[in-house]
């Protein structure tokens, strides 16, 4: 397979302690492929807290989630870490031996890394999308039903019915509407969470007859084999009625799972991976766990200490990948050769 992309590690996971790890491979010589299911990096920083203030990153007495985010993708700038977004690993096959260990990995998008080693840096697992609790739903998912919008063009001339009242509900219909054949818009009460500006947007098309909002609940679907029909919905006051549509896009917010990493061949404890506290390597050699994924005596889920563990999994890393080099210990104030690697020599 011409595809393949061949690599020195894979990082699973873009999140704050996934981003760091470039830094420290980067300094080693060490080239980066990060993977993430979220359209965005930063994990847990910019997905569930990228206005809230943090107090204990060492040196920034406050920084936004999304402040520090946009501050590590500048850090490692220099490094040209290459980012695979909206794609979650599902596989991960040992290829090698265990002096020399390979793996393969693979991307529910079909992308496929060849690697000497991967760095696990999941946080709490991958964020999936939340399934309102429609009986039957899961007949209609990948064919009618959709959970994520990966590519626009699927949905071009569709009837689509979007549920929800956040930004990502907004935000597709917004950005939907003007490709598809009908979007009507769905939301318990007519009091949304998405940014303002999102639901004026929304409010002037419905005025003018661009696209329909309804309030109400989904209760049930309707249709042949894999191919939507309408959605039965119901009102605040009981009353049913039916939308007719081929699409649905439930928009119920994200939630953490551990997801495919538990059918890696992995030790688990408690859904966390055990490491040592030397290289933060874990049961299967070339395998390294860092950030909130991890546990070891002691661990604590912070962010620092997930930069902490990045920078000694990188020296074994290291090993690894150049088994002949010997690696020399380096500030990178006093460095030239790291500063050159920085690009700031
Ligand atoms: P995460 O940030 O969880 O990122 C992991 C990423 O991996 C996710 O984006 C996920 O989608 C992705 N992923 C997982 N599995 C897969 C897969 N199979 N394929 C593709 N992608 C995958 N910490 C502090 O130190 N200080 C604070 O003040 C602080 N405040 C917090 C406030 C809140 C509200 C929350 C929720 C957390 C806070 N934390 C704080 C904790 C901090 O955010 C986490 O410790 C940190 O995000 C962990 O980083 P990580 O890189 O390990 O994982």
């Amino acid at each position: 397979n011409d595809n393949i992309i061949t690599t020195d590690v894979v990082i699973v996971g873009a999140g704050p302690c996934g981003l760091f790890a470039v830094f420290e491979l980067g300094l080693l010589d060490i080239k980066a492929h990060l993977v993430d299911i979220l359209p965005k990096v930063g994990g847990q920083c910019a997905e569930l807290y990228p206005e809230k203030p943090i107090y204990d990153i060492p040196g920034f007495p406050i920084v936004t989630g999304q402040g520090l985010v946009d501050n590590l993708v500048e850090q490692i700038r220099p490094f040209g870490p290459t980012f695979h977004l909206n794609q979650m690993i599902e596989a991960l096959e040992p290829i090698g031996t265990a002096d020399a260990p390979r793996f393969r990995v693979t991307t529910d998008a079909g992308t496929v890394f060849e690697t000497k080693t991967v760095i696990v840096a999941a946080g709490g697992g991958s964020f999936q999308p939340k399934k309102p609790p429609i009986p039957g739903i899961e007949a209609y998912e990948g064919n009618s039903v959709f959970y994520a919008v990966r590519k626009m063009e699927a949905f071009r001339g569709r009837d689509i019915l979007i549920v929800g009242g956040g930004d990502s509900a907004l935000d597709w219909t917004l950005n939907l509407q003007p490709i598809a054949r009908r979007v009507t818009l769905m939301h318990r009460r007519d009091d949304f969470r998405a940014a303002p500006h999102s639901v004026e947007q929304m409010r002037a098309l419905v005025a003018s007859g661009q696209m329909d909002m309804k309030l109400g609940q989904v209760t049930g679907l309707k249709g042949e084999g894999t191919a939507l029909q309408a959605a039965i919905c119901r009102d605040s006051d009981g009353q049913t009625f039916e939308i007719a549509c081929n699409t649905l896009l439930p928009f119920f917010g994200l939630t953490m799972k551990l997801g495919p990493i538990a059918d890696w061949g992995l030790n688990l404890n408690e859904n966390l991976i055990p490491a040592d506290t030397e290289k933060f390597e874990t049961s299967t050699p070339g395998i390294f766990a860092i950030g909130d994924i991890n546990t070891y005596p002691g661990k604590l889920k912070l962010i620092l200490s997930g930069f902490h563990e990045a920078a000694l999994a990188a020296q074994k890393v290291h090993r690894y990948v150049y088994p002949d080099k010997r690696l020399t210990f380096q500030y990178t104030t006093s460095s030239t050769s790291l500063q050159k690697k920085l690009g700031v020599a």
